[in-house]
């Protein structure tokens, strides 16, 4: 009748406004496209995106602190339980990070995309080498931020060490002659910067989830003493979810641009057809396995509860995973989808998710593994039994390593190939299809980390419901 379909829209606008947000995008986006709009032009149409995706930086820094704060005081468990909390959730981590890799692997083995030759890629550019002790190092340096201030407004800064890796690419842009008032065409070489492992835009997350989680255990310690600071992050957490609550009611518009936005810039797929493609195709078989297989079948047989169910209340988290491709502007929206849409206690939220997606990257862990045999490939050398599982040892520390923000998976690669002699410059090959798989393994770490939440909360069950009878909280049937 009119009323059921009435309270069905009301019930799933959200979700309506999100897919709809895509298809339009895209679409939009296709439609576009034979108008070969300017490089200036497409930044103009992009705008709103490029605001959610300010939005959702925004808040990223003061709710990865609250959350982490509030998250590891004791007012919300007691130690004990934290402790197996926090095992169970780097058992899952460790776990579905190693099966990520190991598919990773299988797949650029089975459909071996790489044949040997490098003739049908475009011209290459220099990557500096970088060794993994020092990649090693950084990582550990990263967790403590010497000025926790600069931690979270560092621009790209030190990177390996001392070094700096940057690469160099080459754009057509359009400039607008205010002299004469003519449009012309020049190339200019703008030098890229890529951004840090364990720095996300200007912040180094690692640093700040150590110390949250640091701070938040001692706060909970510290008996009246802390009793103003815990209120103070607990009552600053709510605020930053109640701004988040009204970013996401612009969110399908941001995604509609970011995609749309994307899919007019992008390069003509004219390469697609040889290696290239056969590349991509492997890395999506990859990804789709573990996302779609893998994960579900892991929350299935964990929880019983239908795991498509729990992937369905995600949906807006893994549009915005695709529409951004960072896990932490993602943040935000996977929490308000973790506790409202599939109710995951926020004792848990608050708890691992920041810390998952800024460690926890299933996707560009599998994607790493497979690009740099690929590259073997491609180079016509092949990988002994040793290689492969030094390989599959790098990848899973360049996921850790790497910060949730575009393309930094393509950095930390790096690591990968010099520790089995592979050329880095090689990474530039796949550099013209990265936007694209980014968003794709972006949104497969997002649906990790999600997943992880809903098995951690099951088996983290009886420590939580034995705390609610303890505090007299009305405590839901099992
Ligand atoms: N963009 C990814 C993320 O934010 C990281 C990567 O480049 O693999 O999760």
């Amino acid at each position: 009748s009119k009323e059921d379909v009435q309270a069905f829209l009301k019930k799933n606008a959200f979700v309506l406004f999100t897919v709809g947000a895509v298809i339009v995008g895209i679409v939009l986006g296709f439609a576009l496209r034979p108008y070969k709009m300017t490089f200036r032009e497409v930044k103009y149409f992009s705008f709103p995106g490029e605001l959610l995706m300010r939005m959702l930086q925004m808040l990223v820094l003061p709710l990865l602190i609250s959350s982490l704060i509030t998250g590891n005081t004791h007012s919300s468990l007691d130690s004990k339980a934290s402790g197996k909390m926090g095992m169970r959730a780097v058992i899952y981590y460790m776990t579905t990070t190693f099966i990520a890799v190991f598919i990773g692997i299988l797949v650029v083995l089975v459909i071996h995309p790489g044949k040997g030759s490098k003739e049908e890629f475009g011209k290459q550019q220099t990557i500096e080498q970088v060794s993994p002790a020092d990649a090693f190092l950084d990582l550990i340096r990263n967790m403590f931020p010497p000025n926790l201030v600069q931690a979270c407004t560092q621009q790209f800064k030190t990177k390996y060490g001392k070094r700096v890796v940057h690469v160099t690419v080459t754009v057509n842009d359009t400039f607008f002659n205010s002299t004469n008032g003519t449009q012309e065409v020049m190339e200019i070489t703008r030098e890229e910067r890529i951004p840090v492992p364990g720095q996300v835009n200007g912040v180094n997350a690692l640093g700040l989830v150590v110390f949250s989680m640091c701070f938040g255990l001692i706060i909970g310690n510290m008996k009246e003493q802390g009793q103003l600071l815990r209120d103070f992050f607990d009552s600053l957490n709510e605020a930053i979810m109640r701004l988040v609550a009204i970013i996401m009611w612009y969110a399908p518009i941001g995604i509609l641009f970011l995609i749309a936005g994307k899919i007019v810039e992008m390069d003509d797929l004219t390469q697609m057809g040889g290696q290239l493609g056969m590349y991509t195709i492997t890395v999506i078989i990859g990804l789709s396995i573990h996302a779609f297989v893998i994960l579900p079948t892991l929350y299935f047989a964990i929880t019983r509860q239908n795991p498509f169910v729990f992937i369905a209340g995600l949906l807006q988290a893994l549009v915005t995973a695709l529409g951004t491709s960072s896990s932490s502007a993602t943040l935000p929206v996977t929490f308000k989808c973790l506790e409202e849409n599939n109710k995951i206690d926020k004792r848990i939220t608050r708890f691992i998710l920041p810390v998952g997606a800024t460690i926890n990257m299933d996707g560009t862990a599998l994607y790493e593994a497979l690009a740099a045999i690929f590259i073997a490939q491609v180079n016509n050398m092949e990988m002994n039994f040793g290689q492969i599982i030094t390989i599959s040892i790098t990848a899973t520390a360049a996921s850790i390593g790497a910060a949730g923000i575009p393309q930094a998976g393509l950095v930390t690669m790096v690591i990968v190939l010099t520790s089995v002699g592979l050329p880095t410059d090689d990474i530039t090959l796949i550099i013209a299809v990265d936007w694209f798989l980014d968003r794709l393994r972006t949104t497969t770490n997002v649906l990790g980390d999600s997943i992880g939440a809903g098995i951690v909360e099951f088996l983290s069950r009886h420590e939580l419901r034995s705390k609610d009878v303890e505090m007299g909280n009305s405590v839901l049937e099992e």
